[in-house]
């Protein structure tokens, strides 16, 4: 099956999916993914991916092929994922913990953002109108009224 490959900014930092399709394609709206992000959207891939520590998992469907001793992460919450991020070049590179999360602007080849959703869409500070489904926190949580013009 196909692989996925992506890379930082400064292209030091690569890495690569094997044979697992994303879960869920969407866009966040929460504010911690905002926050490290500076943007009012991240668009992002799930992998049903456990990655707990470090930055290749056991059963080899994730890895950082180059670039491992410049990746370093950031755990906003205990709960929440581990954020990597190249140190040269301070690109989001993916999150890890029970899921992996990249980024499609980092994809070099193997796979292009379908979204599907928008999730975290009740801490929304910018509307969207695109009749995709938006979810008030994750996506199995409370679906919003499609496009209601009185929610953000
Ligand atoms: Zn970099
Ligand atoms: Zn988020």
């Amino acid at each position: 099956m196909a692989s996925i490959g992506g890379q930082c900014l400064c292209s030091a930092v690569k890495f690569e999916i094997h044979d697992v399709e994303p879960a869920i394609q969407c866009y966040c709206h929460c504010e911690t993914c905002r926050k490290v992000r500076s943007a009012p959207i991240v668009p992002l891939m799930l992998f049903p991916i456990d990655l707990p520590y470090g930055f290749a998992d056991k059963e080899g469907k994730f890895k950082v092929t180059e670039g491992a001793d410049l990746v370093t992460s950031y755990n906003h919450t205990h709960t929440g994922p581990r954020r990597a991020f190249c140190k040269r070049c301070g690109s989001a590179v993916f999150n890890c913990g029970k899921w992996i999360a990249i980024f499609p602007s980092t994809i070099t080849s193997g796979a292009s953002f379908k979204p599907e959703c928008h999730i975290h869409y009740e801490d929304s500070i910018m509307p969207m109108r695109d009749g995709l489904p938006k979810y008030a926190q994750g996506p199995e949580s409370q679906k919003l009224e499609e496009d209601s013009p009185e929610k953000p």
